[in-house]
């Protein structure tokens, strides 16, 4: 979080997320492996969207940059 007390996080886009797509063999979300926070993950399993704990996610892009789809986006609260 900033000084300003602004809080950003990952928000996945469910229209567009589709692991079959991304790894059509295991089903494996590249965001998920790619989070350093370990605050991305497919609860339901593989094949499965994955979820964002969005009070932990620190906004740090990497999920963002793994996702071949551009399913994942940063929003920002606060002011
Ligand atoms: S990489 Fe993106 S589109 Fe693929 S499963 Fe993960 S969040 Fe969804
Ligand atoms: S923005 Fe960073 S901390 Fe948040 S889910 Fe993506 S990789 Fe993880």
């Amino acid at each position: 979080m900033s000084p300003q007390g602004k809080k950003t996080f990952a928000m996945i886009d469910y229209e567009k997320c589709d692991p079959r797509q991304c790894d059509p063999e295991n089903g494996k979300c590249p965001a998920v492996e790619a989070c350093p926070h370990k605050v991305i993950k497919q609860l339901d399993g593989v094949f499965e969207q994955p979820m964002i704990f969005q009070d932990l996610c620190q906004g740090c892009w990497e999920c963002i940059e793994a996702c071949p789809l551009e399913a994942i986006h940063i929003k920002e609260i606060g002011s």
